[in-house]
Protein backbone atom coordinates (compact mmCIF):
# COMPACT_ATOMS: atom_id res chain seq x y z
CA UNK A 1 0.00 0.00 0.00
CA UNK A 2 2.90 1.89 -0.07
CA UNK A 3 1.93 5.38 -0.33
CA UNK A 4 4.11 7.82 -3.32
CA UNK A 5 4.97 11.02 -1.73
CA UNK A 6 6.22 13.66 -4.32
CA UNK A 7 8.31 16.45 -2.09
CA UNK A 8 8.39 19.59 -4.39
CA UNK A 9 11.94 21.46 -3.56
CA UNK A 10 10.71 25.24 -3.86
CA UNK A 11 12.21 27.69 -6.97
CA UNK A 12 16.04 27.19 -7.99
CA UNK A 13 15.27 26.57 -10.97
CA UNK A 14 15.51 29.27 -14.33
CA UNK A 15 13.68 32.67 -13.37
CA UNK A 16 12.19 30.79 -10.60
CA UNK A 17 13.87 31.66 -7.85
CA UNK A 18 13.46 31.49 -3.87
CA UNK A 19 13.64 34.87 -1.59
CA UNK A 20 16.75 36.14 -0.33
CA UNK A 21 17.16 37.74 2.84
CA UNK A 22 18.60 37.23 6.25
CA UNK A 23 18.14 33.72 5.18
CA UNK A 24 18.04 32.13 2.05
CA UNK A 25 14.38 30.32 1.16
CA UNK A 26 16.13 27.41 -1.38
CA UNK A 27 19.09 26.91 1.18
CA UNK A 28 16.71 26.29 4.02
CA UNK A 29 14.19 24.45 2.21
CA UNK A 30 16.74 21.81 0.84
CA UNK A 31 18.35 21.45 4.48
CA UNK A 32 14.58 20.53 5.44
CA UNK A 33 14.00 18.30 2.84
CA UNK A 34 16.85 16.01 3.13
CA UNK A 35 16.04 15.50 7.22
CA UNK A 36 12.10 14.77 5.39
CA UNK A 37 13.10 12.43 3.05
CA UNK A 38 15.19 9.63 5.10
CA UNK A 39 12.85 9.98 7.74
CA UNK A 40 9.48 9.11 5.01
CA UNK A 41 11.26 6.11 3.33
CA UNK A 42 12.27 4.97 6.98
CA UNK A 43 8.50 4.20 7.45
CA UNK A 44 8.07 2.60 4.05
CA UNK A 45 7.20 5.57 1.73
CA UNK A 46 8.20 5.99 -2.20
CA UNK A 47 9.90 9.25 -2.11
CA UNK A 48 10.58 11.39 -5.06
CA UNK A 49 11.95 14.91 -4.01
CA UNK A 50 13.43 17.53 -7.05
CA UNK A 51 12.78 20.63 -8.54
CA UNK A 52 12.82 21.24 -12.58
CA UNK A 53 15.75 21.73 -13.72
CA UNK A 54 15.86 24.14 -17.06
CA UNK A 55 15.72 27.78 -18.03
CA UNK A 56 11.98 28.02 -17.34
CA UNK A 57 10.15 31.02 -16.16
CA UNK A 58 8.91 31.32 -13.07
CA UNK A 59 5.48 30.12 -14.14
CA UNK A 60 7.09 27.55 -16.71
CA UNK A 61 8.48 26.10 -13.51
CA UNK A 62 5.28 25.63 -11.74
CA UNK A 63 3.53 24.47 -14.53
CA UNK A 64 6.53 21.79 -14.64
CA UNK A 65 6.42 20.82 -11.17
CA UNK A 66 2.61 20.03 -11.25
CA UNK A 67 3.37 17.84 -14.47
CA UNK A 68 6.55 15.68 -13.09
CA UNK A 69 3.97 14.84 -9.65
CA UNK A 70 1.03 14.04 -12.12
CA UNK A 71 2.85 11.71 -14.64
CA UNK A 72 4.94 10.44 -11.54
CA UNK A 73 1.17 9.47 -10.41
CA UNK A 74 2.03 10.77 -6.86
CA UNK A 75 -0.68 10.37 -3.70
CA UNK A 76 0.22 13.39 -2.21
CA UNK A 77 1.81 16.97 -3.35
CA UNK A 78 4.00 18.79 -1.03
CA UNK A 79 6.21 21.97 -1.70
CA UNK A 80 8.41 23.11 1.21
CA UNK A 81 8.99 26.79 0.62
CA UNK A 82 9.83 29.28 2.89
CA UNK A 83 8.02 33.13 3.54
CA UNK A 84 9.29 36.36 3.25
CA UNK A 85 7.24 40.20 3.85
CA UNK A 86 7.71 40.26 7.59
CA UNK A 87 6.05 38.26 9.42
CA UNK A 88 6.37 35.40 12.08
CA UNK A 89 4.86 31.29 11.80
CA UNK A 90 3.89 29.11 9.28
CA UNK A 91 1.42 28.76 7.14
CA UNK A 92 -0.25 26.36 4.81
CA UNK A 93 -1.99 26.71 1.64
CA UNK A 94 -4.61 24.38 0.27
CA UNK A 95 -6.91 24.26 -2.73
CA UNK A 96 -9.54 26.14 -1.86
CA UNK A 97 -7.90 26.66 1.66
CA UNK A 98 -9.36 23.55 3.08
CA UNK A 99 -8.77 22.38 6.57
CA UNK A 100 -7.42 19.36 5.42
CA UNK A 101 -5.65 16.77 7.68
CA UNK A 102 -2.59 17.22 6.17
CA UNK A 103 -2.49 20.88 7.36
CA UNK A 104 -3.70 20.76 10.56
CA UNK A 105 -1.52 17.99 11.93
CA UNK A 106 1.47 20.20 10.04
CA UNK A 107 0.33 23.36 12.35
CA UNK A 108 -1.18 21.41 15.11
CA UNK A 109 2.39 19.88 15.55
CA UNK A 110 4.33 22.89 15.31
CA UNK A 111 2.48 25.19 17.54
CA UNK A 112 2.74 22.03 20.14
CA UNK A 113 6.57 22.18 20.10
CA UNK A 114 7.19 25.55 20.92
CA UNK A 115 6.27 27.37 17.33
CA UNK A 116 4.00 29.97 15.86
CA UNK A 117 1.54 29.87 13.17
CA UNK A 118 1.16 33.22 10.65
CA UNK A 119 -2.52 33.90 11.20
CA UNK A 120 -4.64 35.61 8.38
CA UNK A 121 -7.04 37.27 11.06
CA UNK A 122 -4.21 38.57 12.98
CA UNK A 123 -4.47 36.79 16.12
CA UNK A 124 -1.90 34.50 15.58
CA UNK A 125 -1.11 30.64 16.68
CA UNK A 126 -4.55 29.30 15.77
CA UNK A 127 -4.18 26.00 13.21
CA UNK A 128 -7.62 27.31 10.89
CA UNK A 129 -6.43 30.63 10.21
CA UNK A 130 -3.17 29.46 8.72
CA UNK A 131 -4.62 27.04 6.90
CA UNK A 132 -5.00 29.47 3.47
CA UNK A 133 -6.32 29.61 -0.19
CA UNK A 134 -4.52 30.55 -3.04
CA UNK A 135 -5.78 28.89 -6.21
CA UNK A 136 -3.82 31.34 -8.17
CA UNK A 137 -0.63 28.85 -7.25
CA UNK A 138 -0.10 26.55 -10.35
CA UNK A 139 1.35 24.06 -8.15
CA UNK A 140 -2.00 23.51 -6.18
CA UNK A 141 -4.23 24.01 -9.05
CA UNK A 142 -2.70 22.07 -11.39
CA UNK A 143 -1.87 18.63 -9.61
CA UNK A 144 -4.19 16.00 -9.67
CA UNK A 145 -3.63 14.73 -6.37
CA UNK A 146 -3.98 16.38 -3.01
CA UNK A 147 -1.93 18.90 -2.53
CA UNK A 148 -0.44 21.31 -0.02
CA UNK A 149 2.09 24.64 0.26
CA UNK A 150 4.14 24.92 3.02
CA UNK A 151 5.47 28.05 4.70
CA UNK A 152 7.74 26.84 7.38
CA UNK A 153 9.34 30.28 8.87
CA UNK A 154 9.69 34.15 7.35
CA UNK A 155 13.39 34.20 5.62
CA UNK A 156 13.45 38.15 6.40
CA UNK A 157 12.53 37.96 10.04
CA UNK A 158 15.55 37.05 12.38
CA UNK A 159 13.51 35.61 14.80
CA UNK A 160 11.80 33.29 12.92
CA UNK A 161 14.73 32.30 11.45
CA UNK A 162 16.75 31.93 14.19
CA UNK A 163 13.59 29.83 16.03
CA UNK A 164 13.85 27.43 12.73
CA UNK A 165 17.47 27.10 13.02
CA UNK A 166 17.18 25.82 16.27
CA UNK A 167 14.00 23.85 15.61
CA UNK A 168 14.86 22.22 12.00
CA UNK A 169 14.18 18.77 13.00
CA UNK A 170 11.29 19.35 14.96
CA UNK A 171 10.03 21.46 11.71
CA UNK A 172 10.86 17.92 9.80
CA UNK A 173 9.32 15.99 11.95
CA UNK A 174 6.04 18.10 11.63
CA UNK A 175 6.37 16.95 7.59
CA UNK A 176 6.58 13.81 8.33
CA UNK A 177 3.63 13.57 11.03
CA UNK A 178 1.47 15.81 8.45
CA UNK A 179 2.02 13.07 5.84
CA UNK A 180 1.89 9.95 7.59
CA UNK A 181 0.46 10.86 10.91
CA UNK A 182 3.21 9.34 12.49
CA UNK A 183 5.57 11.27 15.06
CA UNK A 184 8.90 10.47 14.96
CA UNK A 185 9.99 13.17 17.24
CA UNK A 186 7.66 11.62 20.36
CA UNK A 187 9.72 8.19 21.03
CA UNK A 188 12.73 10.78 21.47
CA UNK A 189 11.83 13.64 23.25
CA UNK A 190 14.04 14.25 26.22
CA UNK A 191 12.13 15.11 29.09
CA UNK A 192 14.01 18.23 28.96
CA UNK A 193 11.09 20.17 29.84
CA UNK A 194 9.41 21.72 26.56
CA UNK A 195 12.55 21.54 24.34
CA UNK A 196 12.29 19.36 21.95
CA UNK A 197 15.56 17.37 21.40
CA UNK A 198 15.63 14.24 18.45
CA UNK A 199 18.33 11.61 19.08
CA UNK A 200 19.52 10.41 15.47
CA UNK A 201 22.00 7.82 15.80
CA UNK A 202 23.67 8.79 12.67
CA UNK A 203 23.98 12.56 10.14
CA UNK A 204 26.10 13.38 7.66
CA UNK A 205 27.11 17.17 8.58
CA UNK A 206 28.86 19.30 5.62
CA UNK A 207 30.80 22.81 5.74
CA UNK A 208 29.51 25.64 3.02
CA UNK A 209 26.67 25.40 0.57
CA UNK A 210 28.35 23.74 -1.82
CA UNK A 211 29.16 20.75 -0.58
CA UNK A 212 25.01 19.71 0.44
CA UNK A 213 25.21 18.18 -2.62
CA UNK A 214 27.53 15.66 -2.10
CA UNK A 215 26.08 15.35 1.67
CA UNK A 216 22.77 14.62 0.57
CA UNK A 217 24.17 11.70 -1.60
CA UNK A 218 25.68 10.21 1.61
CA UNK A 219 22.26 11.26 3.88
CA UNK A 220 20.07 9.01 1.25
CA UNK A 221 22.39 5.90 1.09
CA UNK A 222 22.78 6.57 4.80
CA UNK A 223 18.75 6.92 5.47
CA UNK A 224 19.89 9.65 7.91
CA UNK A 225 19.50 13.61 8.29
CA UNK A 226 22.23 16.04 7.28
CA UNK A 227 23.18 19.49 8.68
CA UNK A 228 25.42 22.42 7.74
CA UNK A 229 28.34 21.89 10.17
CA UNK A 230 27.95 25.16 11.53
CA UNK A 231 24.10 24.74 12.32
CA UNK A 232 24.69 21.25 13.97
CA UNK A 233 27.44 22.81 15.97
CA UNK A 234 24.85 25.23 17.77
CA UNK A 235 22.15 22.82 18.20
CA UNK A 236 22.63 21.11 20.75
CA UNK A 237 21.60 17.55 18.74
CA UNK A 238 23.25 14.25 20.00
CA UNK A 239 24.21 11.76 17.76
CA UNK A 240 26.17 8.85 17.78
CA UNK A 241 28.03 8.55 14.42
CA UNK A 242 29.28 11.95 12.17
CA UNK A 243 29.87 11.07 8.41
CA UNK A 244 31.78 14.46 7.45
CA UNK A 245 31.51 16.23 4.10
CA UNK A 246 33.62 19.02 2.72
CA UNK A 247 36.02 21.17 5.19
CA UNK A 248 39.22 19.42 4.47
CA UNK A 249 42.09 22.03 3.79
CA UNK A 250 42.26 23.42 0.16
CA UNK A 251 39.30 21.06 -0.86
CA UNK A 252 36.91 21.78 -3.48
CA UNK A 253 33.54 20.62 -4.00
CA UNK A 254 34.36 18.27 -6.43
CA UNK A 255 36.26 16.49 -3.60
CA UNK A 256 33.94 16.85 -1.58
CA UNK A 257 31.78 14.82 -4.00
CA UNK A 258 34.63 12.19 -4.88
CA UNK A 259 34.56 11.45 -1.28
CA UNK A 260 30.89 10.95 -0.93
CA UNK A 261 31.24 9.11 -3.73
CA UNK A 262 33.20 6.40 -1.60
CA UNK A 263 30.42 6.58 1.05
CA UNK A 264 27.23 5.74 -1.02
ZN1 LIG B 1 8.60 30.28 -2.08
Amino acid sequence: MSKKIWIDMCHGCGEDRGAVSIANEEIESDKLTALVVPMLRQLGYIVNATRPTGNYTEEGSCYKRAELANNWGADIFVSIHNNAGGGIGAEAYTFNGEKTATAKRYLEYILSHGGKTHDGTLKHNTVDGAIKPHNGLIVIRETNMEAILLENFYVDTKEDYNFFKANINMFACAIVYAITGVDLGKKQISNNNNEVKVDMKTIVLYFGDMDANAAIYVAQKNQCPMMKKCDFDVSGLKVEKIIQIGGKFGSTRYDSLKDAGKLV
